[in-house]
This record gives C-alpha cells, sequence and structure tokens, in this order.
C-alpha cells in the first residue's frame, strides 16, 4: 500500500479559506505606498511574478525576503479585512465574501512558496522563520475570524440567503463562510475568544516543534555501518548509496542507511542480517520517544492536551468530534464503527501471514519467533516461494523517466487528451526538479507541473502535492502544482530504477495534481483539492489503478538496459500477488489511525501523562496490539496528526479508499481506459474542487452511492464468492 503523504499546506490554506478578503480595499494606506515600494524593491512576493502561470520566481527568491513578505502581507491582508468590516454600506455578497475572497494575495504569494520549500527544501533560516511565524500567523487569522464587525456582516447576508440571487456556486461560498467562520469562534464570547486565541498561538508554536524533531530526529537516527558485509541482501547500486551518503556525513569508508518516515524501513526487507534489521527497527521506532532534545513525547500530550480543551470552548466533546463534523463521516461514531468493524479481520489476516512466515524460518531452523523487524524480510521470503516472485525482479522495469513520461503522462493522455511538455527556461529550487507545461485536449495552455522526485536531507519524508498557483475564474489563474516524492538519488551515472511501491506513489500523487489541474471553478476557495480530508484521497487512489493496466504497462515499463517490455508473466505473478501482505497492511494502517482518534476522542480530563503507555493501552484496548506489526507511525513521530492537517482524519485514506475501489469497478464496467470515461470523471469530480458537495459529486459521477464491497474483496477482509 502507497499511502502517501499528501499535504495540503494547511497553513496557507487556512489563510485562503475563511480568512481570504477583496476588492482592493477601499484606500489601502496609500501614504505607505512609497515607503512599501523602497523596502520591497527586489523582494519578489512584493508582486505577482511575471513568469508563466505566475510561478514563482525561485531564482530571485533568497531567504531575506520571506520576513519581510510575510510581515507586509499580514499587514495588507488585514487592513483590507478592516476596510471590509468597517464598509458603511450594507453588506452584500459582492462587498463581504467576494471582497474577503480577494484579499490577501501577497500573503498567499508568500505562503504558499515558503510553507513548501519548510517542507521540500528547507534549511536553518527557514527554520527559525517558521518558529517564528506560527504564532505570528495563528493570531493573524484569529483576528480575522474573530472579527466581530466582519462576521455580523457575514451573518446578515446568510441569514438572507434565500432571497439573494444567487448561483449555486456563490451560494455555496457564502455557507463555506458563514460555516467557517462559526467554527473558528466567531460565536464566542469575548472572554473566550481571548482564550481560544492564546490556545491557537500554542498549538500552532507545538505543531511546529513536533515536525522539525521529527525531521532533526530521522536525520540523526540514520544508522552507521561499519562493514560492507553487513549489508547483505542489498544491491551493488545500493551499497553504493549507502556508502555515498555516509562520505556526505564526513563518515568515509563506512555505510548510512537514511531513515524513511513510516515505522516499516525499506531495506528490512532484503537485509539478511538479523542484528542490522533489528538496529534499524528499533531506529525508526524509537524516534522522538526516547529522550533527547528532539524528544516529542511531552509535544505530543500538550498538543492533544490544548486541542481537546479548545473542542470544548467551541462546544465540541473532542477535537475528533470538532473536526469530523466538517468531514464527510461527520461523525465520531462513523469513523469508530468503520475502523472497530474492519480491524478484527485485518488483524486475523496479518497474524495468518505471520503463521506463514514462522513456518518458513522453522524449516530454516533459525530458532527464533517472527519479530517486527523480520516481517518483510519473510514476507518476502514467501512471496518468492510461493509466487516465484519479487520485488527487485520488476525495478529494472521501472526507470523514473519512462514511468514519468510514458507512464503516468500517457495514462493521462489516453483518458483525458493532455499532453506535456518539459519547459526548461524556468526556474527551479533544486536542479533535479523539472518543470512541464500541460496542454488542454484542445491544445491549449492549461497549467504547469513540477516533479520533485528525489530524496534529500533537507526535504521531509513521505510524498505530496502542492498548489504554487491555484486555479480561480475569479482572477483568471491557471494552476501551477508540484508533486514530491522520495526516491533514492542513484550514485551518479546510474539510472533510477523504482521499486513498485514507489511507481504506485507517482501515479498516487499525480492523481492530486490532476485534481488540482482540472479545476475549473470561481472562487479560489473551492479550488481544486479543497474538498473534505476524507474525500481528497480518492481521487488519487483511482489514479493508481492506471500503474498497472495492461495498455499502460506496456507502454512505459521497458527494461533499462535491453529496452524489452515486461515479460507478461511477471505481470501475471505482480497481479496475482496483489492481496499478498495485506493483512500488514490494513493492520499497520488501522492501527495508526485508532491511535489517531484515540489522541483526538479524549476530553481535557483524560489526557494521559505517559505518552507510550497511553498509545499500548489504546492499541490493546482496540485488539490491534499484535508486536509483529506496529502503527504505520508511533505517536512521537506521527506528522500527519501532530503536526500536518490530519489530526483525527489519518482515517481518510481507507475512507476515501470505499469510493476509489468502488470507482475502480465503474472503470471496468465502462471499458476501462478510454477518454469517454475519463472526461466523465473529469467533469463530475475532478474539475468539481469543493464547489459541490463531495458526496453529491461522487453520485452524479457513479449513479448511487459508494458500496464498501469493492474495498473488502481488495483488501481481502471479505471472500470473493465470485472468485474463479
Ligand atoms: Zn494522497
Amino acid at each position: 500500500m502507497s499511502k502517501s503523504l499528501f499535504m495540503l499546506l494547511c497553513s496557507s490554506l487556512a489563510i485562503h479559506t475563511s480568512l481570504a478578503a477583496d476588492t482592493p480595499p477601499a484606500n489601502p494606506a496609500k501614504i505607505d505606498g512609497a515607503m512599501v515600494r523602497s523596502a520591497f524593491a527586489g523582494n519578489p512576493f512584493y508582486a505577482a511574478s511575471t513568469l508563466a502561470y505566475e510561478m514563482p520566481a525561485f531564482d530571485k527568491i533568497q531567504d531575506a525576503h520571506y520576513a519581510p513578505a510575510f510581515a507586509e502581507g499580514m499587514r495588507q491582508h488585514a487592513a483590507e479585512i478592516n476596510a471590509i468590516a468597517d464598509n458603511t454600506a450594507k453588506p452584500t455578497f459582492e462587498n463581504t465574501i467576494v471582497a474577503m475572497e480577494r484579499s490577501g494575495q501577497l500573503l498567499g504569494r508568500v505562503s504558499t512558496v515558503f510553507f513548501n520549500m519548510a517542507s521540500a527544501n528547507t534549511n536553518p533560516a527557514i527554520e527559525a522563520l517558521s518558529r517564528d511565524l506560527a504564532p505570528k500567523l495563528a493570531a493573524h487569522r484569529d483576528a480575522i475570524n474573530l472579527n466581530a464587525k466582519l462576521f455580523a456582516r457575514v451573518n446578515e447576508i446568510y441569514n438572507q440567503r434565500m432571497q439573494l440571487a444567487l448561483d449555486a456556486e456563490s451560494r455555496r461560498l457564502l455557507e463555506r463562510y458563514y460555516t467557517d467562520f462559526v467554527r473558528a469562534g466567531a460565536k464566542l464570547s469575548d472572554a473566550d475568544k481571548i482564550k481560544l486565541k492564546s490556545l491557537n498561538a500554542e498549538l500552532a508554536s507545538l505543531g511546529t516543534t513536533f515536525s522539525q524533531n521529527v525531521l532533526k530526529e530521522t536525520n540523526a537516527s540514520a544508522l552507521i555501518v561499519d562493514t560492507k558485509a553487513e549489508l547483505k541482501g542489498l544491491s551493488d547500486s545500493e551499497i553504493a548509496s549507502t556508502a555515498e551518503a555516509a562520505k556526505a556525513r564526513g563518515l568515509p569508508g563506512k555505510y548510512l542507511i537514511a531513515l524513511m518516515n513510516t515505522t516499516g524501513q525499506p531495506y528490512e526487507a532484503r537485509l539478511s542480517n538479523r542484528a542490522l534489521r533489528q538496529r534499524l527497527h528499533e531506529a525508526s521506532v524509537e524516534r522522538s520517544n526516547h529522550g533527547g532534545e528532539f524528544d516529542n513525547r511531552e509535544v505530543a500530550i500538550n498538543l492533544a492536551k490544548l486541542r481537546a480543551e479548545r473542542a470544548v470552548l467551541l462546544g465540541y466533546a473532542n477535537h475528533a468530534a470538532y473536526q469530523l463534523e466538517d468531514a464527510t463521516a461527520k461523525t465520531t461514531d462513523a469513523v469508530n464503527k468503520m475502523l472497530r468493524e474492519l480491524a478484527p479481520a485485518a488483524v486475523a489476516n496479518a497474524k495468518k501471514e505471520a503463521a506463514e512466515m514462522q513456518k518458513l524460518i522453522d524449516v530454516k531452523k533459525g530458532g527464533f519467533k517472527l519479530a517486527a523487524w523480520d516481517w518483510s524480510f519473510y514476507s518476502e521470503q514467501v512471496r518468492k516461494a510461493q509466487y516465484s516472485f519479487d520485488d527487485s525482479q520488476l525495478r529494472p522495469y521501472f526507470e523514473l523517466d519512462n514511468v514519468l513520461q510514458k507512464g503516468v503522462f500517457f495514462a493521462a493522455t489516453q483518458l483525458y487528451g493532455i499532453t506535456f511538455k518539459e519547459r526548461k527556461d524556468l526556474p527551479v529550487y533544486n536542479p533535479t526538479v523539472r518543470v512541464f507545461e500541460v496542454f488542454d485536449a484542445d491544445g491549449k495552455p492549461m497549467a504547469l507541473f513540477l516533479a520533485d522526485m528525489y530524496a534529500r536531507d533537507n526535504k521531509r519524508g513521505g510524498a505530496w502535492m502542492n498548489a504554487y498557483v491555484q486555479q480561480s475564474g475569479l482572477f483568471a489563474q491557471r494552476p501551477v502544482v508540484a508533486n514530491h516524492l522520495n526516491i533514492p538519488q542513484p550514485p551518479a551515472g546510474q539510472p533510477t530504477l523504482l521499486t513498485y511501491d514507489e511507481v504506485r506513489t507517482a501515479f498516487h500523487e499525480f492523481g492530486h495534481a490532476l485534481h488540482g489541474m482540472f479545476s475549473n471553478v470561481r472562487y479560489p476557495r473551492f479550488s481544486g483539492t479543497s474538498v473534505p480530508r476524507d474525500f481528497v484521497e480518492y481521487p488519487s487512489q483511482v489514479n493508481e489503478m492506471w500503474a498497472v493496466w495492461p495498455e499502460i504497462l506496456k507502454n512505459y515499463a521497458h527494461h533499462y538496459q535491453t529496452g524489452q517490455e515486461m515479460p507478461p508473466e511477471l505481470l501475471a505473478k505482480l497481479s496475482a500477488t496483489a492481496k499478498f501482505n495485506q493483512g500488514f497492511a490494513t493492520t499497520e494502517y488501522l492501527a495508526a489511525s485508532l491511535l489517531d482518534q484515540r489522541w483526538h476522542q479524549l476530553t481535557p480530563a483524560q489526557i494521559p501523562a505517559d505518552a507510550l503507555a497511553f498509545e499500548a493501552n489504546a492499541l490493546k484496548q482496540a485488539g490491534v496490539d499484535f508486536a509483529p506489526v506496529p502503527p504505520r507511525y508511533r505517536s512521537t513521530y506521527f506528522s500527519h496528526i501532530f503536526a500536518g492537517g490530519y489530526s483525527a482524519g489519518y482515517y481518510a485514506y481507507l475512507w476515501s479508499e470505499v469510493l476509489d475501489a468502488d470507482t475502480v469497478d465503474w472503470f471496468k464496467e465502462n471499458g476501462g481506459l478510454s477518454r469517454k470515461n475519463g472526461d466523465w470523471f473529469r467533469q463530475q469530480l475532478l474539475s468539481r474542487g469543493g464547489s459541490v458537495d463531495a458526496m453529491e459529486s461522487f453520485r452524479n459521477f457513479r449513479g448511487r452511492d459508494a458500496q464498501i464491497e469493492p474495498l473488502l474483496l481488495r483488501r481481502g477482509l471479505k471472500a470473493d464468492t465470485n472468485a474463479k
């Protein structure tokens, strides 16, 4: 399962949501004009980029530009908002809602670049500034969300909404703004507003601390290996990469295994040295929870505590109840029910898989009991034995550029008619980043797509998509979107060969990119991926299906040396193993989702004193405390929920997968890969962003509600009675 992290740049998006602003404010500080111009001379954020599609001018952006652009961006935005709130004219949709939607342009420009650089290309200056900015931005948002005069205008328009002649998207925008304000505390008393502001400021700082600790601890926990002999099982090129990585850290002659952000580490599948596997596993699971500078135990507890207090202040039982109300799941009961129903079958499958491996260990007279650090190694052995197949047979067929251009792009061309042309004239922030211009089926220029595929020490783990420029009719803007992966750089001169999991991740993230690029809405608030968190993974998961679609595979999966197509038997073996190890994959995911819900369904009085004891107990109570399968993330490095936008939302991947599996069936029932099918999916789903209710757009596409059976079959959680 390639459950990649999809990041929406929550901070900048939040600014664009309930807080955004308008009509060039009545008179935005005319006197300041000259001063601002001189202070901003040469600051590339001050005006919209003049590059194609308003792509950020990465060659001109320097670290020193961020702080003044944020300060001025917040100042301008606040002035714009005050002008709207203080407007003496009667509140109208245009002079209030659309006006907010237009506001905060400078702040939006600097935020999108800054927060993505903080994830993809960070450095000490960016880290220091993000710590400094977190509480200031939280205060800035609160000043808008809790502005009583502003809310009074929104409320007045909202109450008249049935009488206003608004088109469907505009009416939805009005409702969305009203809801955003209420959820952000606009109806609280003045005393409670003060409490809320202080909670938000603290939470913002703690979230930044959490993610910076994870990045630093992950780098610091990289495993140093003394001898080449210990690395038995890795390929020559992988060993060369680990040697280069050690050298880069000033340890020539040694080998360095960098940690990936999940609990499981890819090399565990192939390292035959059991002691080294154990060291690698322990380095991973002990991240940020064994004392030292980057420990996150207290940080996690404090985040859970302050979130619980904030939820109560806002009138909810707990943080999860607050979050889920705004998702398609709606309630904690709905999420708990799904997790509770799926967990026993998943754990039972994992135990069966463990028994198979134990048999193999015993046959080989291993003399030990299967442990977490043995899982991927022995599951590969079982797979080899049962299917005479292992992942390394595939890699020579998955060369990065082929995968991207002849696979990912080719599939999009077949489905949607869009075409791609590399642009080498546009500046990038790292020489490995590639820029492609995307043309619509009728040949019209449509979007820019940035591909940032390689792992770096200054890039956080996982994979994600972000938008530098969001599509909107209001600003006549076309999208600039980016995908970020973490594929290890091969040694100089060697090809980049992907694992099957990385191939799926490339298709997955591009599904998010399509959601951003096909967006066809009027208001920025609804652009592209601005949909509920438990819906946003749906289009990206659907896009994964094309990675193994025969016509697509035939086009891209060519041996990097001989150019030969992947032999059909290899493909048949790959499909035969689709349900293999699903007990493990589903269990590790459910365990992480359950942890997330437990942390966020606490009341302030229930906050534990010991994070690790709480974690162990939560897993035990939920029946997912099966030691060989630890959660996909443990609490102290679970950035999705403590630092990213997935608090009480990690269940969303599986929730979205119900829609995904049902949609894969729809494509198959309707003839698979075709322009007709692609165009229908684009028209009903990918182009709508948040402008239509998420489940309504699904029904418009599918003709009915989603059914869960396709997911249960896919994950082996239900026997396939139709199986031939
Ligand atoms: Zn995703």
